[in-house]
């Protein structure tokens, strides 16, 4: 079975990405992946489709910024850990922030989509070293701290939330 956060981490070493927000539109491009945006109808977030070398991702440019970065990073886990498939078609009820089997994702691959999303948009590496400096000298309260690190990271405040519980950061 695939490590998500191990596939995560490699993809960001070969591009040799060291700063955050983690540019994950670029390495897509950069992997040879072309991404299309479509104002889709419903709830559909994003798909990723193979079809022989050619692999796309598909966005939903009715959603926001943020969580357009999370459907590209959320697919790119498809496409890096899920050969063989030709088409992955997310909605949002799907994709869900949590890694964890408690989550809505209960499917062994969107679990494994949304880890691989997480560790790449959220790198523990950088992340832990930044929430020290915020929680150095006076402290700062929880929400705050959520606040800032989304800015930081351009997640959604709800995505970064369930990254630092599932981090064991803040307890849940
Ligand atoms: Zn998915």
């Amino acid at each position: 079975m695939p490590n998500p956060a191990l596939a995560a981490q490699s993809l960001l070493k070969k591009h040799a990405v060291d700063i955050f927000p983690v540019p994950i539109e670029s390495i897509a491009r950069a992997e040879g992946v072309m991404i299309t945006r479509k104002a889709f109808d419903g709830t559909q977030s994003g798909f990723a489709l193979r079809d022989g070398q050619t692999r796309i991702i598909g966005v939903n440019s009715a959603t926001s910024p943020r969580r357009q970065r999370f459907t590209i990073a959320h697919e790119m886990g498809h496409l890096d850990l899920h050969e063989g498939k030709p088409l992955i078609v997310d909605h949002a009820m799907r994709i869900d922030w949590r890694d964890d089997v408690s989550s809505l994702g209960t499917n062994e691959e969107e679990i494994q989509a949304n880890a691989f999303a997480a560790e790449i948009l959220m790198p523990a590496r950088m992340i832990r070293p930044q929430v020290a400096s915020y929680v150095r000298g006076k402290g700062i309260t929880r929400d705050r701290l959520i606040v800032k690190l989304a800015r930081d990271f351009d997640v959604s405040a709800e995505a970064m939330g369930y990254r630092l519980i599932n981090l064991g950061i803040l307890a849940s």
